[in-house]
């Protein structure tokens, strides 16, 4: 008995102390893949938040910033999160995506233990409850900022540049239609803090920034900013470029194309590029397809071939997402 009493405990106490070992270990924050300056930039902030509340955070990027993201960094004096992609064992709070191919591939061995985001929903489910701030504003970061204000803490300055950074970024400075009052109000409030005099200059800057495509390959421009996602059982993958002007890649769509047909042969159904004009609002959409007419019926457009030119078009998320996957539905037997 004696013994069966000394064995249950020696059981307990390992048990014990490796729950109080993973509660130990701060808890990381991460974006999604192939990174945008909102995924690091909130990653940093939450972070830092957290850390602040007594809750050991460490922000993770899942690649390398884009030559927006360093701008934004280097700017506001901020170092680069370190990159990972293995987040198995650990406690995860995911933010500025929640689905799963966008996740870091092990996701489904941490804990998430917190979501921060402004898409829509995507399969993330859990065994215990989490906190969740999931809000339709135009960033992450603008969430973060009212997580702050609820907090009653303030971010540090090079922290509160960096978050209006990744507004700047995610609403194509004020212009897209995914923008809110909340952006807006969260922008002025953190470049107060920062020391931004003039945003629009600011902007301005971190706009030519992200629309720098020189020298850089087709393969590394398509997968910069690409998103894959499960559309009823097809894999899509939808890319973007935002330029200032689109006319810089014009010469280049044909070498845009050959590289989202390699890609497209991994397994993909579609892959498409909006080529995003922020100074025209609008998007020349490249398509690669197994069948163009899901596309044209999302779009509810004909013979639109492997290019089409889509007025008023700059969001991936309110624009061209939510139709799509409405147009998939409607073709499950494609
Ligand atoms: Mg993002
Ligand atoms: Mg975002
Ligand atoms: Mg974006």
């Amino acid at each position: 008995m004696k013994r069966y009493l000394a064995h249950l405990i020696s059981v307990i106490v390992v048990l014990a102390s490796s729950v109080i070992c993973v509660m130990a270990q701060p808890i990381l924050v991460i974006g999604h893949k192939n990174p945008d300056a909102d995924s690091i930039l909130s990653a940093i902030a939450l972070a830092n938040l957290k850390t602040q509340q007594g809750i050991p955070a460490i922000p993770l990027a899942q690649g390398t910033p884009n030559p927006e993201t360093e701008f934004v960094l280097n700017a506001c004096k901020l170092d680069t999160p370190s990159i990972q992609t293995s987040v198995s064992g650990q406690r995860v709070i995911l933010v500025d995506h929640s689905d799963y191919l966008q996740a870091p591939g092990d996701i489904t061995n941490a804990t998430v233990v917190g979501l921060v985001d402004h898409h829509k929903l995507g399969g993330l489910t859990t065994d215990e409850p989490i906190e969740v701030w999931v809000f339709p504003t135009g960033c992450t970061s603008t969430i973060i900022a009212r997580m702050y204000a609820s907090a009653d803490i303030s971010p540090p300055k090079e922290i509160a540049c960096g978050m209006l950074g990744a507004i700047i970024s995610d609403t194509l400075l004020f212009s897209s239609p995914t923008t809110t009052q909340e952006d807006r109000d969260a922008s002025v409030k953190l470049a107060r803090i920062a020391g931004v005099e003039d945003i629009d200059a600011f902007g301005h800057k971190q706009l030519q920034a992200k629309s720098s495509i020189e020298g850089i390959s087709a393969t590394k421009l398509l997968n910069q900013d690409l998103k894959i996602f499960d559309m009823h059982g097809r894999k899509v993958g939808v890319a973007q470029l935002e330029l200032m002007d689109i006319s810089t890649v014009a010469t280049r769509k044909d070498e845009l194309l050959s590289a989202m047909e390699t890609l497209k042969a991994e397994g993909y159904h579609s892959i498409l590029l909006m080529l995003t004009d922020i100074g025209k609002q609008g998007t020349d959409l490249l398509v690669v397809s197994d069948n163009v007419r899901i596309v044209e019926s999302a779009f509810e457009l004909k013979g639109i071939g492997n290019s089409v030119w889509l007025p008023g078009v700059v969001s991936r998320k309110k624009q061209v997402v939510p139709g799509l996957l409405r147009a998939f539905e409607g073709d499950g037997a494609q």
